[in-house]
């Protein structure tokens, strides 16, 4: 690579010698310097064009905090903005799967804070529900609302550490649901709805 950068340097200074030492009518000097500077030019945009080779990546994080080059799998403990092993500049930013982003949420954060979130989610899901019924279902706002909901839900198991518990409950109380319904008359009734 350097030695293909100083052969093209050369390769411009004969060039610009070879113009400066050129004899003939002003015109033909005129037309001489053009081709000769568009020559330059082009070599020049060359130089520009691999001279500066770069790689684009990504950092992956892994869970033990280390973050690896999407590249060349070169292993940092903190996410720069080069590859210090292959230089690849890493603005593909940070491939994280949603658990590890939702756990640096709540390590970052704090937990205190995480849970106002999801006390304040629930409100605002709420709010939207009796909106609802006031003045009709807004299903993108309903929606959104439900996603914000499901993701401090997410975070607050993550913090209790009960998602296996939850599952346990959630498995229980659909069945109870399922007797309540049978005992009422809820399933079976070909006349519902
Ligand atoms: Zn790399």
């Amino acid at each position: 690579m350097m030695a293909e950068y100083i052969e093209r340097e050369s390769l411009i200074r004969e060039i610009i010698s070879n113009m400066a030492s050129f004899i003939g009518t002003s015109d033909e000097v005129q037309k001489h310097d053009e081709q000769c500077n568009y020559a330059i030019s082009c070599i020049e945009d060359a130089l520009s064009a691999d001279v500066v080779p770069m790689r684009y990546g990504q950092w992956i994080y892994h869970d033990d905090g280390v973050f690896t080059c999407s590249e060349c799998g070169n292993a940092e403990s903190s996410d720069s903005c080069y590859c210090s092993y292959c230089g690849a500049k890493m603005d593909g930013g940070i491939a994280m799967n949603e658990r590890q982003i939702l756990g640096r949420a709540i390590s970052f954060y704090g937990s205190e804070i995480q849970r106002v979130i999801a006390i304040e989610e629930l409100s605002e899901l709420q709010k939207e529900l009796c909106k609802s019924l006031r003045s009709g279902a807004d299903r993108p706002h309903i929606a959104e609302e439900i996603a914000d909901v499901q993701i401090m839900l997410e975070q607050i198991m993550m913090l209790y550490e009960c998602h296996e518990d939850v599952a346990i409950w959630r498995h229980k109380k659909v069945k109870r649901l399922l007797e309540r319904l049978i005992h009422d008359g809820g399933i079976g009734n070909i006349n519902d709805g």
